[in-house]
């Protein structure tokens, strides 16, 4: 009692909103400003220094974001748009963090934010209708609603490998980069992981290092950015009429405004399936490749294999040393079936004389030793060690807060036990007045995510501020609505690829995780009628009392 006693007076009383959001970045800054916007008092409670999520940890060198920055921007606020200007297509994390931090001022949003507070508890009180938020530090957070804006790729995945407490060099994560930079002329380094962050740092490591040597166990698929000015033909489309570009994002199917291929790959001769490869090749844009080629490349393996050759071909020319070029080659999965990689030097930076590839495939490392890294075959000497490993994506996050406590004291962990289970991505059975922005069940990490956060976080808005007009105090889906959506993700998913390649996706990328394709493969324009439609038919699948 005494204990309990202490903890309490030292968390104090519990402060009273009704919203509480976890998390600043992209989703968490909307959600203050369109949750003040509906009358709603809200505080977001957030772990890092400031605001910039996904941005404010990733200060890798070379971090960048891999859609159109044109296009991966919030779109709610014309003035917004017009009072700020990209400097190039794909804007690095610098600038994306200014750009964040620019929101967050323009629109005040700092004032409700705590930051430095991790939410590490959230329990639903069924008398008084409201959860409790237990916080790291300070008061614990007594709300009507509890959104979590946590991200899908926030919890870094920790290293599975023995003996990285024995290293004596330093030892960095992309994930959580210093802020103040590492210094890494003249050192021999070591990265571990060939991911998007990997594939984005490993160049510039490069031209800094004494030596590098990536450690790289599955090979990805990587194009060119060919970064500089945003393209003029799509600032052109843009600013000849903003809201028709915009609007045809959110109707497109990953969130960027490109038509919808009808033509298969069958119905196109060798030369002109070669003529829209390069022409993909030459935009270097992933999006474009990705949808773009022919209709049956995302899902049919035939149409699909026909990409991977030819991209095949591009890493074999630019690569010197044929037996690195091999390594370098995907061959275990259909391209887009796990995420593509947008490059600049990539491939070229295995011609360096500096840089090593040791391929894990064939000599899986042993153990992390005081002095570096050794192999079933090798030992390499390395004075810095670089973890480009990954997250724990789309539940991590979630999970971390432990326990979520629902209805009838039921537990978020044991109700995912077998694979996360919702409603739209959005809600869960058992939890009321509980959402997730971009969960596991919704289009999220298949799509530019911009456009799929200012979609969910209008959506839970315009649908708390409707339940309290109607006088509602609670909403939670039913198992029959949780149960369909289920099922109709399973069935989306046995259309496209994905069911080909054991990824970050499904959750195959960390130990002990439970199997299964987390993101909605239906696509973004899709889903938001599915949305939609959900309100039009009287909030269809929810109960509200
Ligand atoms: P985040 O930005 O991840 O923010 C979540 C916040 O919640 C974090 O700040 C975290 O500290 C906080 N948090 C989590 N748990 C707790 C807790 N228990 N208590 C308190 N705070 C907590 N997407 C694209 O669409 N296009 C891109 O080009 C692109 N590039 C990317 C590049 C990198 C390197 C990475 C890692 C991701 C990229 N993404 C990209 C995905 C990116 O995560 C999203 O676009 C977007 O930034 C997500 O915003 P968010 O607010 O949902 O989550």
């Amino acid at each position: 009692a005494m204990v309990a006693t202490r903890a309490s007076d030292e968390r104090g009383t519990p402060q009273q909103v009704d919203v509480a959001v976890v998390g600043a970045g992209f989703a968490g800054l909307y959600l203050l400003h369109r949750l003040r916007k509906a009358g709603l008092s809200a505080v977001a409670l957030e772990e890092a220094g400031d605001v910039g999520g996904t941005w404010y940890w990733n200060r890798y060198p070379g971090a960048r974001c891999d859609i159109q920055t044109i296009d991966y921007s919030y779109t709610f606020d014309p003035e917004l748009e017009t009072a700020w200007t990209w400097s190039e297509k794909y804007a690095a994390q610098p600038e994306i963090l200014r750009y964040l931090g620019f929101v967050a001022d323009r629109y005040d949003l700092r004032r409700d934010i705590r930051f430095k507070t991790k939410v590490t508890e959230a329990r639903w009180d069924e008398k008084a209708e409201r959860w409790l938020i237990t916080t790291s530090d300070g008061a614990p957070v007594s709300c009507r609603h509890y959104i979590m804006a946590t991200g899908c790729l926030s919890a870094p995945k920790p290293p599975e490998i023995d003996g990285v407490k024995d290293f004596k060099g330093e030892v960095y994560f992309t994930g959580r980069w210093p802020h103040e930079g590492v210094n890494l002329a003249g050192k021999r380094v070591a990265v571990i992981g060939t991911g998007s962050s990997a594939i984005q740092s490993i160049p510039l490591i490069a031209e800094q290092a004494a030596h590098l040597t990536v450690f790289q166990r599955t090979p990805n698929f990587a194009l060119p950015a060919h970064n500089g000015p945003a393209p003029s033909d799509r600032v052109s489309l843009l600013q000849a009429d903003r809201a028709a570009y915009r609007e045809q994002a959110r109707q497109s199917m990953a969130g960027v405004p490109y038509p919808q291929q009808t033509v298969v790959s069958w119905q196109l001769s060798d030369a002109e399936r070669r003529e829209r490869f390069e022409r993909a090749w030459a935009a270097g844009d992933l999006v474009h490749i990705l949808t773009q080629l022919w209709a049956d490349q995302a899902v049919d393996v035939d149409g699909n294999k026909i990409v991977q050759d030819l991209i095949r071909e591009k890493i074999r020319a630019a690569v010197k040393d044929p037996q690195t070029a091999a390594a370098l080659m995907p061959d275990d999965h259909p391209f887009g079936a796990k995420r593509p990689c947008l490059d600049t030097n990539y491939y070229a930076t295995y011609n360096r004389p500096n840089v090593t590839l040791v391929n894990l495939r064939q000599e899986p490392i042993k153990a992390i030793t005081g002095s570096g890294i050794s192999t079933s075959g090798r030992s390499f000497d390395v004075d810095v060690i670089v973890f480009a490993t990954g997250f724990d994506a789309m539940t991590g996050a979630i999970r971390a807060v432990h326990p979520i406590t629902g209805r009838g004291g039921k537990s978020l962990t044991d109700v995912w036990a077998q694979g996360p289970q919702s409603y739209l991505g959005l809600t869960v059975e058992g939890f009321p007045n509980f959402f997730m922005i971009t969960g596991p069940g919704s289009p999220s990490v298949l799509s530019n995510m911009a456009v799929s956060i200012e979609q969910h976080v209008d959506w839970v808005v315009d649908r708390l501020a409707a339940l309290r007009d109607a006088g509602f105090t609670t909403i939670e889906p039913t198992e029959t609505a949780q149960a369909g959506w289920n099922r109709h993700m399973a069935d989306c998913s046995m259309v496209t690829l994905h069911r080909l390649a054991n990824t970050w996706y499904t959750g195959a990328n960390v130990p002990g995780k439970v199997q299964g394709l987390m993101p909605y493969t239906g696509g973004v324009g899709p889903y938001r009628s599915i949305c939609d439609e959900v309100v039009s038919r009287g909030m269809l699948g929810f109960k509200l009392t």
